[in-house]
């Protein structure tokens, strides 16, 4: 077993290794004379002309074959060979430095890419990888070189090269390409976002590992976990091509539940929701049945560019995902900035802790034009479906109290202005830190949810820093502490009839979910790939068998007490299969 690079699509796949050797281009960087240049513009017209048919076609069975999300990655590289200054700057090349059109387009694409590549940002990196993606295409346009095809293989494969670009991934062969390992990018890489669409399992940044790959050489991977495996002996290949298999069918089985309402055995409603950290995503998060957004992380917004995001800018974006939920409940989360989520433009000061520094709600609380702007926009969208306020790291009251007066100031500049929106928007809060959950007694009165944040929660209760590798096995949600911070939390939001959810990763783990519903828990918000797993566990027990496992777990004394005994439940319920996909 071998750690390599970025998990960046998950799921198991065993294959033969298809290396994609990308030959070096030779380039001519020879001068020419001018009697010449007539003809190499000629080339590149004929170069340009060949890419975008070949991206047409490529989009348009994006779109057939797989979404129009995927496909409009494929759109923004037909953008870029339609784009005239692109071009233009080409041909200038050519004309005023004698340039052959291959040098031409090499040099004007190359400076363009270390432009994008300065700005340290991964949404605008990606721009670069696009740009560099059509440029390579014209390249061999130009020069005859073929383009590689992986739209049909002849047996299953996995898919190894230095890189893979997004147009390279559109087109793969969905049937026999069982995995992706590249040696650049990353989880936020276009090419990620394709795989993940795709249910292709995929390692990305894993620099280097071409050197220990043979072509042709059996291997298996976990793309959850950016493992790789070697050495397949007889044993080994069986028990993972049954686990891949297993995978498939129970994903399929799954399935069949999306439209299927989330209730106990003893008709117990519970709402499943899901995590999104762009508006796009909903799509997914309807596809994986999802009743609702749980958790929307608006940072990303302020994170794919180089100044905040007006209100204009997010509005559309809000509404644009209250607008896909059509109707169901959309927690939009305010500003969750700082701690490890950087926005270069804020330009906050370097602190000794940022975790417990100037961070979320801290922030927003002082820079009161920020948080207006954001709450004008969330309230803006509320015309357009279900949509609740929830802020981020409150630590006590006060700070919900104050939160509250600026939003009934947003308020009165929205009626100012005769700008609609919904007067009964439900506000509630996110309980990460251990005080909220400790005092949620008195924050209860000011709000009308709570949402359970355990990634957090777990990293402040137990003081393990929840980036941190080196202590990852003491960072525990299910630690008798954190579980006993949640019963309050329950408890007390249900004794003034609140209702309380959970948005961090707790709340699609498999392992938790039948002691989570022994609490009370009212709302599960998880990654949409999770819905469909807890709900076929929610759907499987009775409220009451719920609540006397929750009570067992709570004498429990360790979490790995709590662990092995949840794990002996899922057992007994034959449904200990969901924690293996
Ligand atoms: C949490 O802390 O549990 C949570 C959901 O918020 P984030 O992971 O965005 O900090
Ligand atoms: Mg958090």
């Amino acid at each position: 077993m071998m750690k390599i690079g970025v998990a960046s699509s998950p799921g198991l796949a065993i294959g033969k290794v298809y290396i994609l050797d990308e030959a070096e281009i030779d380039i001519d960087k020879s001068n020419i004379e001018y009697s010449q240049v007539q003809a190499e513009i000629q080339k590149l017209i004929e170069a340009f002309a060949d890419a975008r048919s070949q991206i047409e076609e490529i989009y348009q069975k994006t779109l057939e074959t797989v979404g129009e999300d995927e496909a409009n990655i494929i759109q923004a590289h037909l953008m870029i060979v339609d784009d005239p200054v692109l071009l233009d700057g080409i041909k200038e090349i050519i004309v005023n430095e004698l340039f052959k059109a291959e040098y031409a387009l090499y040099k004007s694409v190359e400076e363009q890419v270390a432009l994008f590549q300065q700005i340290d940002d991964p949404y605008i990196k990606e721009r670069a990888a696009d740009i560099k993606d059509v440029g390579s295409r014209l390249l061999k346009n130009m020069l005859g070189v073929p383009i590689k095809d992986i739209s049909n293989m002849k047996e299953d494969v996995i898919i190894a090269g230095k890189e893979i670009t997004p147009s390279l991934m559109a087109t793969v062969d969905r049937k026999h390409v069982k995995g992706i390992i590249a040696e650049v990018g990353g989880s936020t890489a276009h090419t990620a976002i394709l795989a993940r669409n795709m249910e292709i399992p995929a390692i990305l940044g894993a620099s280097g590992i071409l050197a220990s790959l043979k072509e042709g050489q059996l291997i298996s991977m976990d793309g959850s976990k950016a493992v790789i495996e070697l050495e397949l002996d007889r044993n080994k290949i069986v028990e993972i091509e049954k686990k891949v298999e297993l995978g498939a069918k129970i994903k399929k089985e799954l399935f069949k539940l999306k439209d299927i309402q989330t209730k106990t055995l003893d008709g117990h409603m519970i709402e499943l929701a899901a995590n999104i950290g762009m508006p796009e995503d909903a799509e997914k998060a309807m596809e994986n049945g999802a009743e609702g957004v749980g958790l929307f992380r608006t940072e990303f917004l302020y994170m794919d560019r180089d100044r905040q995001p007006n209100e204009e800018e997010q509005f559309a974006s809000y509404k644009k995902a209250v607008e896909i939920m059509d109707g169901r409940p959309v927690i939009i989360r305010t500003l969750d900035v700082g701690g490890d989520k950087e926005i270069p433009y804020f330009k906050l000061p370097k602190e000794e802790n940022p975790f417990l520094g100037f961070r979320a709600i801290r922030i927003c609380l002082e820079d009161v034009e920020l948080f207006k702007t954001q709450l004008r926009a969330i309230l803006r969208a509320s015309k357009f479906g279900k949509t609740l306020i929830m802020y981020p790291m409150i630590a006590g009251v006060e700070e919900v109290v104050k939160a509250n007066e600026i939003l009934e100031e947003a308020k009165n500049e929205l009626r100012q202005k005769q700008q609609a929106f919904d007067e009964n928007i439900k506000v509630g809060i996110m309980v990460e830190i251990p005080s909220a959950a400790i005092a949620a007694d008195l924050i209860v009165k000011e709000v009308d949810f709570f949402s359970i944040g355990t990634n957090d929660l777990t990293q402040y209760t137990l003081a393990v820093d929840r980036g941190n590798e080196k202590v990852s096995s003491i960072y525990k949600s299910m630690h008798p502490s954190v579980l006993r911070l949640i019963r309050n939390v329950i408890e007390v939001s249900h004794g003034k009839g609140k209702f309380t959810g959970m948005c961090g990763e707790l709340a699609g783990n498999p392992l938790a979910t039948v002691l989570l519903l022994g609490m009370g828990l009212d709302e599960f918000s998880m990654s949409p790939s999770s819905i469909l797993k807890v709900k076929k566990i929610v759907n499987s027990v009775s409220i009451s068998y719920a609540r006397q496992v929750a009570q067992h777990a709570m004498t429990l004394s360790s979490s790995l007490e709590i662990e092995n005994y949840m794990k002996n439940v899922l057992k007994e319920l034959e449904l200990d299969y969901i924690l293996e996909i």
